[in-house]
């Protein structure tokens, strides 16, 4: 997954661009990138493998002038951890520069690049996002906006895209709106980001979302022009954004993270309730909000009973000594004042493979819990992403491969409830209908892609 964020006429717009990169981290860790465009149309940028605050020291920020600017922070696998895949793309062609930043996947890459390497196109990385670069540079049509438009004909897929053609800022949402996109303003400037919390830190105000389908040019003296491509009749706005991805303090899809979050806590506290526990605790940070919600709803207090190091990273390494409960310990730890003979409800927002869940659940019983209800904001994990998010493949998706009891008996709890697909559906912002579920419910959206090994490598 990937953060984005651009800002268009500003003196300072590199800087703007890394505050904003600060709080899109949570979106991806493995490298990030900030690229400037000054009114010459030069254009410098920074990219590194590592995290935004160790990448751009005040002295290569300085590199980074003009009044154009976009940067980008990418998580994939690890095997496709590399330089070459790290974001904004940068590419010089006869009219001049294409800078592109990309989050989601395009699910019909492989072919569109197959189609361009058949034509004598040349690649550079193994990103997704490439092809659309070399299709702008391609792309006849005059204005920047309309080489989007072209360049972006029968790709498939979840792309929320920033990209700086010439000077000019051209912002893009895919026609069903899978990724977030928010417009906003400061003291004159356009300012793009994947989520408001990003808008938040520059002191910039939020104007509306990027409509599924629309694209928007923006000039570095304020003008802009949007063109609506076809709007799709149905959307396809991620959900898992709403359940785990996105910050709690930002708006996404025009609703509220922390407010969905609670919701889903209260609706899986009306589902899956757990009478005669003593208390309900979340799984720091990302069940937070959703813990909350499960409190207000069954009346049952929330105490703060794992407390997690905010030193490690997801990019943590296991050490040697390998086992992975070593690799939760050193991530979480359990406050046995609060935990020591108690019945306990501990809620989480989603399990994956299940071996953090499994870790977890042992830390707490070495506590002294005498009894661990475990509860989950989203439904059984069942299949891959194709559009964007990490997940691994089926084989190692603990609830594809088994049931229910089977999953509460493997990591080891009392009880494990999940919320339904309706009770999630129903329970976020603008729901229930527009919003993608394909890894819960197995109604993918688009046909499976071809070859989504490649995929996950952009
Ligand atoms: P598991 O028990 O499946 O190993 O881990 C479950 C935990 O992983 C939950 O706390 C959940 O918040 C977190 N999680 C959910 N989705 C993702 C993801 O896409 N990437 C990472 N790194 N963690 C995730
Ligand atoms: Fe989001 Fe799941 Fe759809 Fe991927 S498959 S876009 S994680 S809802
Ligand atoms: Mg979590």
């Amino acid at each position: 997954m990937c953060g984005i964020f651009g800002i268009s006429g500003h003196p300072e717009a590199a800087a703007m661009t890394h505050l904003g990169l600060y709080s899109l981290q949570h979106r991806g860790q493995e490298s990030a990138g900030i690229v400037s465009t000054n009114r010459a149309g030069e254009v410098h940028g920074i990219r590194a493998m590592g995290l935004v605050s160790d990448q751009f020291s005040p002295e290569r920020m300085l590199e980074l002038s003009g009044p154009v600017a976009l940067g980008h922070t990418r998580y994939s696998t690890a095997g496709s951890s590399t330089i070459e895949n790290a974001q904004p793309a940068m590419v010089r062609f006869k009219g001049g520069h294409i800078v592109l930043a990309h989050n989601g996947n395009l699910t019909n890459a492989p072919e569109i690049r197959g189609e361009l390497e058949d034509e004598g196109s040349i690649f550079s990385s193994t990103m997704d996002s490439e092809v659309i670069v070399h299709r702008l540079a391609k792309s006849k049509a005059l204005r920047p906006e309309e080489k989007l438009a072209e360049a972006l004909e029968g790709v498939e897929g979840a792309y929320s895209l920033l990209v700086m053609i010439g000077t000019t800022l051209v912002a893009a949402r895919d026609p069903y709106g899978w990724r977030p996109l928010v417009m906003g303003t400061i003291n004159g400037a356009v300012v793009f980001a994947s989520e408001t919390c990003a808008l938040d830190i520059t002191g910039a105000t939020v104007v509306r979302e990027i409509q599924p389908g629309e694209i928007v040019a923006v000039e570095p003296d304020g003008t802009s022009r949007t063109l609506q491509r076809k709007a799709a009749s149905n959307l396809h706005r991620c959900v898992f954004e709403y359940v785990y991805f996105a910050r709690p303090d930002s708006k996404v899809f025009g609703g509220s993270v922390d407010r969905a979050r609670r919701a889903l806590g209260r609706q899986l506290a009306k589902e899956h309730p757990a009478p005669g526990a003593d208390f309900v605790f979340s799984v720091p940070d990302s069940s937070n909000s959703a813990a909350l919600g499960f409190s207000e709803e069954s009346g049952m207090p929330l105490e703060l009973a794992l407390i997690r190091n905010h030193y490690v990273g997801r990019t943590f390494i296991q050490p040697t000594q390998s086992g992975r409960d070593a690799k939760v310990k050193v991530k979480y730890n359990a406050v046995r004042e609060i935990l020591e003979g108690k019945s306990v409800v501990m809620v989480d927002d989603s399990i994956v493979r299940g071996t953090t869940t499994r870790g977890l659940v042992a830390l707490v019983r070495a506590a002294g819990a005498r009894e661990v209800h475990m509860r989950v904001s989203s439904p059984p994990i069942t299949g891959p992403c194709y559009y964007g998010i990490d997940t691994p493949d089926k084989e190692q998706l603990i609830a594809a491969n088994n049931s229910v009891a089977e999953i509460a008996r493997k990591i080891g709890v009392d009880t494990l409830g999940y919320i339904s697909l309706d009770g999630m559906l129903q329970s976020v912002p603008n729901g229930p209908d527009g919003f993608c579920h394909a890894c819960f419910s197995g109604q993918y959206p688009t046909k499976p892609p071809t070859a989504p090994e490649k995929l996950r490598l952009g």
